[in-house]
């Protein structure tokens, strides 16, 4: 098996808000060439790095909004955030916690600071993906996988633990279920802990440092908050903790198939792209209250 070699490591870009809850970095598909077609089939990633919110009486987050063509996983690091879709799923979600809604057809939802997070205020850390899908699910049934940090597999390694949070780890499987492969994992390590990893060569693949501080392959540096894209070719690579860290591990098979996107909707077409927006306004996505 042969090393998979990192293309480049990325610093988080200026951060903005998404509503007035969710401060980010996009790293895809805004910039460095982290494009939809680049990353497939991870085709958003915005993270919300720690960031302290005071108390308040009104939950900060964003309104009801759709959503078609894809999945949308949040992963919450710090702080919890409560969510509501038109297709009945919801809950709250708490640190270590990770939330898989499948919009597919479609879906109206919402997402706020749960009241209990508001009442003390505090750290408030998180990823949000979108994950595509393949051309045949995109017009499938909502659904809602709400996986507790107790249900996620965890394998020792040299110093620390792999979550597996999707796709698989040294033959575990992973809580969530996907439609293409795809490996989400968590690696939590102490100082000088260290783990290896091995995805097809072909599939896209990066990593997100949350806390701490990590070296790929002994050799690359990659600082908090900074993401390490690599190259689609070799296997496998080693994570080396310089201090207690937590990285967020993503790769995926490539679906190789054309994507429109507009707003809150992914397809395949510019066709369907418009047909989402009057499904939409004709009221196809269900009903959400504010
Ligand atoms: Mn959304």
């Amino acid at each position: 098996m042969s090393t998979k070699q990192v293309e480049m490591v990325l610093a988080p870009k200026q951060p903005h808000f998404v509503g007035d809850g969710f401060r980010v970095h996009n790293f895809i598909p805004s910039g460095y060439g982290l494009t939809m077609e680049r990353m497939d089939p991870f085709i958003m990633l915005d993270y919300a790095s720690r960031y302290h919110f005071p108390p308040t009486g009104k939950p900060k987050g964003v309104g009801v909004h759709p959503h078609r063509g894809f999945e949308t996983v949040t992963i919450a690091y710090k702080g919890s955030v409560a969510h509501h879709d038109s297709a009945g799923g919801g809950g709250e979600i708490k640190e270590g916690d990770v939330q898989w809604m499948t919009a597919a057809s479609g879906v109206l939802h919402k997402e706020y600071h749960a009241e209990s997070f508001c009442a003390t205020g505090g750290d408030f850390q998180m990823v949000q993906l979108w994950v595509n899908l393949p051309a045949k699910d995109k017009m499938s049934i909502p659904k809602y996988q709400a996986i507790e940090n107790s249900h996620i597999p965890k394998i020792k390694v040299d110093g620390g633990i792999v979550e597996v949070i999707a796709g698989s780890y040294q033959n575990q499987q992973g809580a969530a279920s996907t439609f293409t492969p795809v490996n989400m994992l968590n690696a939590k390590l102490a100082s000088g802990g260290s783990a290896t990893f091995s995805f097809p060569s072909n599939h896209n693949t990066c990593i997100l440092v949350i806390e701490g501080e990590v070296i790929l392959n002994d050799t690359e540096d990659v600082p908090l908050d900074h993401l390490a894209l690599f190259k689609n070719e070799g296997e496998s690579f080693t994570i080396k903790a310089t201090q207690q860290s937590i990285v967020l591990i993503l790769s995926g098979e490539p679906i190789n198939e054309p994507i429109a996107a507009h707003g809150p909707f992914v397809m395949n077409t510019r066709e369907q792209i418009m047909e989402a927006f009057q499904d939409y306004e004709l009221g196809k996505f269900g009903e959400l209250a504010d």
